[in-house]
């Protein structure tokens, strides 16, 4: 497994910096994103460091893609949302600030107030962690 000592994320999947893990397979980690765009927003990593969506393996991919659809499912029946977007994105001009793949999972709401760009806000870590209780199953 490849890991850069100077991405974060790769951090945070080694445990060095804490997060709100809500799931975990062999490739991919997820964790609750905390400057979260809506109630739930969550991020999909591969556990392999790759830089975006030009670097990242088929497989790595696909396992990215498995696991949205299954944190979406969570996110409609343990959240109540009424729909999800999931966000890439590719390069600096493409809104990415950490260079390490990552799917957003946003849950969306009609009220929800969501746009894109989103400003990146810090959450309520109260609010932060009860939506992870209930997406998080198996961690
Ligand atoms: P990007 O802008 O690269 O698509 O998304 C990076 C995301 O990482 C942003 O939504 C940002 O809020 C999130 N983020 C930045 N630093 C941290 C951190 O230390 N912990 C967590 N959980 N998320 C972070
Ligand atoms: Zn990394």
């Amino acid at each position: 497994m490849s890991v850069d000592a100077n991405c974060l994320f790769c951090t945070i999947i080694t445990g060095q910096i804490p997060s709100q893990r809500i799931d975990e397979d062999d490739r991919t980690v997820t964790f609750m994103d905390i400057n979260p765009g809506s109630t739930g927003h969550a991020l999909i990593v591969p556990k392999q460091h790759t830089r975006d969506l030009l670097a990242i393996g088929q497989d790595d991919l696909t396992a990215c893609a498995v696991t949205a659809q299954r944190i979406t499912r969570r996110a409609v029946q343990a959240l109540g949302a009424e729909g999800v977007n999931l966000i890439n994105c590719c390069g600096s001009v493409a809104w990415q600030t950490v260079f390490h793949f990552h799917l957003h999972m946003v849950p969306r709401y009609s009220d929800d107030g969501f746009h894109l760009p989103w400003v990146s806000t810090p959450g309520d870590p109260a609010a932060i962690a009860a939506a992870a209780n209930k997406l998080c199953v198996c961690v």
